[in-house]
């Protein structure tokens, strides 16, 4: 069931940090950025909508806080490519958009927006084929595209682009030859309000110098939030910033306790996906002290053979199927303190043959990228643990990806309604180009019949004056400490076999690391400023995910509780969170 149906409040605490600016506020000199699209990080979906925003014919901002090419999952560096799931119906001619909408809306057990959803299914052919068109050069076998299954897929519907140089070659080539204007390595920290309508943003760049954004309708293409958690695979930069900046300005989240966990490599090669389709060698699987303790956490009439086979089936944990005691057995031992030297547990698959470990295409990528790195999974043993990959949830958006600040638009993974509890593999990258592109097109569109909206010359002051104080903080707390700090707490709770007093406790942890830490961060030069002023970001959608995971009190798709195993027939509605003056609410409803 879902607790709490009715609206449940709490205060929204922005630590030492802005809120959303509002116009009137106060502020010494910045250097003001003019634009009419002002899209916000260089993903695959914001530079998807930097792209239509362009071919509209208005001037188009892409600002990132990494590198262009190198921040965001679309670059992650250890990831061997992409699957893009697009129902051009090539290797299997009964494939449809109707097909491709039936398993997402399977595997979302009632959790996406359906609209949403058919959109993604609908529009992903075209967007391929603008892929194509720009030069993205996807994988073929005998002169024809190789279409792969992806997990929570009954047909095969993925493309496959090989090789993140390839994916990044391309991407940057596109945004020059679109002539984007791109400010990199400048993180976006508050949106700028007039009236309740988002008419910019305030952001600081690597030397520390804020920047104000004017821009007549705002993208936000953040990302996801895996850097929320100790072990993820995502880049540094991925921090829940967007997700918790629009929710500042009024922007409502909704699916946050879905997200996608699985298992990474912790040694010999670290933070790269352990290809999940291996589960199909019947490993071993042993703790740190040399035991193999599957068979300990199998209810009876549970076989183990069976929890491999379908743990073979999808990378991501899921409820659904038998596989979940692998990785709830696997997280309890390392929590346990049974872990392996390097925090893991260790997978053996020395008994199996090199052929047999190399006769997939997706086994062979795994095995070019791990062999690259000179190790062989034939003669050692791995240590792997549970790491966060991707989020379901995020920016509840409608068919123009309008949130409900207006003027701001979502795409990409910091936008939810396109996945539910579970997500089809190869969804995500067509979701960036389908909804970016939307994004993009709209946001275009509005920014054509809106005055600039011209910021007031001392409107960031009060960001100047917060990274002043923590530059000037001799005996404050260590970013880095506070940062180990969310992490180790959401990490360690907010996994598989989540329980309502581990969830109680984070959520205490991240309150009075908020109230606490987050006022007292000091900052010894500017390298580490983006991470201090992404800390009040984690915690405020940490403190989300933490509440929905809580709430929802039963399992389904890739949220477990411990303490309610089954899913319930009669919590098929979404979390949804919205802020209220200085009052979050939360309450269930159908996307
Ligand atoms: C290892 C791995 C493998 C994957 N494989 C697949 C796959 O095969 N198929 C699939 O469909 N999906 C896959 N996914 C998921 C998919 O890669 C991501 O969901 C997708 O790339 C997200 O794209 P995005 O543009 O929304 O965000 P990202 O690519 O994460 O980009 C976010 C951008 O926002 C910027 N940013 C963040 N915060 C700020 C801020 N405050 N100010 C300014 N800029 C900011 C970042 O610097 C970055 O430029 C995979 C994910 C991982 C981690």
């Amino acid at each position: 069931m879902l607790t709490d149906q009715g609206a449940k409040n709490w205060r929204l605490c922005c630590g030492s940090l802005p809120g959303s600016i509002r116009e009137d506020t106060l502020g010494k000199d910045s250097r003001v950025v003019r634009t009419d699209v002002l899209v916000i990080g260089a993903g695959a979906a914001g530079i998807r909508a930097a792209i239509e925003a362009k071919k509209q014919g208005v001037e188009t901002l892409l600002v990132a806080k990494g590198g262009l090419g190198e921040s965001g999952s679309t670059f992650y560096p250890n990831g061997w490519g992409w699957g893009f799931q697009a129902s051009l119906g090539i290797v299997d001619k009964k494939d449809t958009p109707g097909e491709h909408l039936q398993d997402i809306l399977e595997a979302s057990l009632d959790m996406c927006d359906e609209s949403l959803a058919e959109i993604l299914a609908r529009e992903a052919p075209e967007r391929i084929k603008d892929l194509i068109d720009y030069g993205l050069e996807f994988d073929k076998r005998n002169g024809e595209y190789v279409q792969n299954y992806g997990c929570f897929n009954k047909r095969p519907r993925a493309f496959i682009v090989t090789g993140m140089d390839k994916i990044r070659r391309f991407f940057t080539g596109a945004v020059r030859n679109h002539s984007i204007r791109v400010m990199q390595n400048t993180m976006v920290v508050d949106l700028i309000l007039q009236e309740d309508t988002c008419v910019g943003a305030v952001g600081v760049d690597a030397r520390g110098q804020v920047v104000v954004f004017e821009a007549k309708s705002v993208v936000m293409a953040t990302g996801g939030g895996g850097n929320l958690f100790l072990f993820n695979l995502n880049t540094p930069d991925i921090t829940g910033d967007g997700q918790a900046i629009a929710f500042r300005a009024g922007a409502e989240l909704a699916n946050l306790e879905f997200f996608q966990i699985g298992f990474g490599v912790l040694y010999p090669v670290e933070k790269t996906l352990f290809e999940g389709l291996l589960f199909r060698h019947k490993p071993r699987l042993y703790n740190g002290v040399q035991r193999e303790f599957i068979k300990d956490y199998l209810p009876s009439g549970v076989d183990m053979e069976e929890c491999f086979r379908f743990r073979a089936a999808h990378m991501p944990f899921s409820t659904r199927d038998v596989s979940k005691y692998i990785d709830i057995a696997s997280f309890r031992e390392v929590i346990e303190g049974r872990s392996g030297p390097h925090g893991g547990i260790l997978i053996d698959l020395t008994n199996v043959s090199r052929g047999a470990l190399r006769a997939n295409p997706s086994e062979e990528a795994w095995w070019s990228q791990v062999k690259a790195r000179g190790f062989d999974p034939t003669k050692e043993l791995m240590e792997v643990t549970l790491h966060v990959h991707a989020l379901n949830g995020g920016l509840r958006i409608n068919e123009r990806t309008e949130t409900s600040v207006p003027g701001l638009y979502a795409a990409g993974e910091v936008a939810a309604g396109p996945h539910g509890a579970d997500r089809p593999g190869g969804n995500m990258m067509p979701a960036t180009q389908v909804f970016g592109a939307r994004a993009g097109e709209f946001a275009a569109k509005r920014a054509k019949s809106m005055k600039r909206y011209c910021a007031k010359k001392k409107i960031a002051e009060e960001l100047e004056v917060s990274i002043q104080q923590m530059m000037r903080r001799k005996d404050g707390v260590l970013v880095k400490d506070a940062k180990d700090r969310i992490q180790k707490i959401m990490w360690e709770n907010v996994l598989v076999g989540r329980r309502e007093e581990n969830l109680a406790h984070c959520l205490s942890t991240l309150s009075r690391i908020e109230q606490r830490e987050l006022p007292e961060l000091a900052i010894s030069n500017t390298d580490e400023l983006f991470d201090a002023l992404a800390l009040s970001n984690m915690v405020q959608l940490g403190k989300m995910m933490v509440t929905a995971a809580r709430a929802r009190r039963e399992s389904r798709g890739s949220h477990h509780r411990d303490d309610y195993p089954k899913m319930d027939k009669n919590a098929g509605r979404s979390v949804v969170f919205r802020r209220e003056g200085e009052e979050i609410t939360y309450h269930s409803e159908h996307l």
